[in-house]
């Protein structure tokens, strides 16, 4: 949707946004899963707003970037991290605009570095101390907002690095079966991860 409405340099119509949410979640999609009539309409009303919410002026003359982003262990395999991204794209000057979804977002125009939690800007993070071109943005489904995301005022570039230093320190601790989460019944029990954890699944120490 990003990259058509970005291509076409128009806001996209509402019959193109509509075939598009057709083919991405098809009729048939998790349609056994329990709380398929709540994700479905609001996965439908949050594109619609971002849609909306997309500056198809300030994007014009951007392309679309599909990269996976990856790392490599300490045996030399090549692990693909998933950044869970909305789009990221190259704008006319080269820079990466990176854009996120969160559900809410503060009433400001702008979200500032503590605003989101380390795993939450984690995706700029890790781009940005690889590019160093990051421009991040972060649209909330809850208002339908596109804001600006403030890099960590002062010594910002040591906020980037200390932040990927630790991600990476994780990363081979994991790879070698070592998991690092405060795991406890209260929060693991309201963890979107839960059903997907190295260590409720066992496959860590
Ligand atoms: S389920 Fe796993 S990832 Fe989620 S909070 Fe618990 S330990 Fe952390």
């Amino acid at each position: 949707m990003v990259a058509l409405s970005v291509e076409s340099g128009t806001r996209l119509a509402a019959n193109q946004l509509e075939q598009i949410l057709q083919e991405e979640w098809r009729a048939e999609h998790r349609a056994d899963h329990p709380h398929i009539d709540l994700y479905r309409p609001r996965a439908r009303h949050w594109a619609r707003m971002l849609a909306q919410a997309l500056d198809i002026q300030a994007l014009r003359g951007s392309l679309p970037v599909e990269e996976t982003f990856q790392w490599r262990d300490t045996a030399g395999v090549s692990r693909t991290l998933k950044l869970q991204l909305i789009a990221q794209l190259r704008d006319s000057t080269g820079d990466r605009i990176v854009l996120a979804l969160q559900t809410k977002g503060p009433n400001r125009t702008a979200l500032n570095w503590s605003d989101l939690n380390d795993y939450q800007r984690l995706p700029f993070v890790l781009l940005h101390e690889r590019h160093g071109d990051v421009q991040p943005l972060v649209f909330t489904g809850g208002d339908g907002q596109i804001r600006q995301f403030r890099w960590k005022r002062g010594k910002a570039a040591d906020g980037v690095s200390e932040q990927a230093s630790n991600a990476r320190r994780t990363f081979e601790r994991l790879v070698a079966g070592a998991f690092d989460g405060k795991v406890d019944d209260w929060t693991c029990d309201r963890c979107p991860c839960r059903t997907l954890c190295p260590w409720w699944m066992g496959a860590t120490s």
